[in-house]
């Protein structure tokens, strides 16, 4: 049996591989369409790693409301700085905040999993969450926590100018399309952010794991949201999928 530390750090020699991988296509499809730089988009893709990175940066010390107290780690997000799919979320888990990154436990596993099965890598996206710190026990976002945190993850949508977002479960989902309406009424229906970015609501990937039947109409979803990217792009696209 694979010991549990070596079986993590071979999940992250994988994941540096799957994000060379994805930076030298990106590199292929952008040499190969000299000229064609994605509408509105940074120019050059170190500039959106520049700018994310900065961002990063300034946040770490964040002490905006009380959660900075208990956390371990602040999880910013993770992925492709140019992508043209973001994946959102609600809050760093335990597993999250004791390593920095989003989705890496349970529901992290059925997210890259289902991912893989409509052929795309975590290093073609990007994820990230509407708190960047752990809330006590997973308990759901505060009013004030996400007041305050939401506007990072604004200016995370702007850095990147993904062309189309999955909003993962109800908070997020309702939060970005500025509704009430619950996942299971809106999930799989395109709807605008602020009127420029296509969002598809799908299921939380952690709802999927207990939910009888989730775990299918997240792979359907994540299909569709998969087929509504090839459909936006033509050759001159940076994913490769
Ligand atoms: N659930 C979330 O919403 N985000 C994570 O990063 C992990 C679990």
């Amino acid at each position: 049996m694979i010991e549990k530390g070596r079986e993590s750090l071979y999940q992250d020699y994988l994941e540096i591989i799957d994000l060379f991988r994805s930076y030298l296509k990106r590199k292929i499809k952008t040499e190969k369409n000299q000229g064609y730089e994605k509408q509105g988009s940074n120019r050059g893709e170190e500039n959106s790693q520049v700018l994310l990175g900065n961002l990063c940066h300034s946040i770490q010390n964040c002490q905006k409301c009380s959660l900075h107290k208990l956390r371990n780690n602040l999880v910013f997000g993770a992925g492709n700085p140019d992508a043209e799919l973001m994946l959102i979320g609600e809050a760093p888990g335990r597993e999250e905040d004791l390593q920095g990154k989003p989705f890496v436990g349970a529901a992290g596993r059925l997210l890259t999993e289902t991912l893989g099965r409509v052929g795309l890598s975590r290093a073609d996206v990007y994820i990230a969450n509407i708190l960047k710190c752990r809330p006590p026990g997973n308990r759901n976002p505060q009013p004030e926590e996400i007041k305050v945190c939401f506007p990072y993850l604004e200016r995370q949508i702007e850095i990147i100018k993904p062309k189309l977002m999955c909003t993962m479960g109800n908070f997020a989902s309702q939060l970005l399309l500025n509704t009430s309406q619950g996942i299971t009424r809106i999930r799989g229906k395109i709807q605008w952010y602020k009127e420029s970015i296509s969002v598809i609501p799908i299921f939380h990937p952690a709802a999927c794991i207990y939910k009888p039947g989730w775990e299918r109409d997240f792979l359907e979803d994540l299909k569709m949201v998969c087929d509504e990217l090839k459909k936006r792009n033509n050759s001159k696209n940076n994913l490769v999928v």
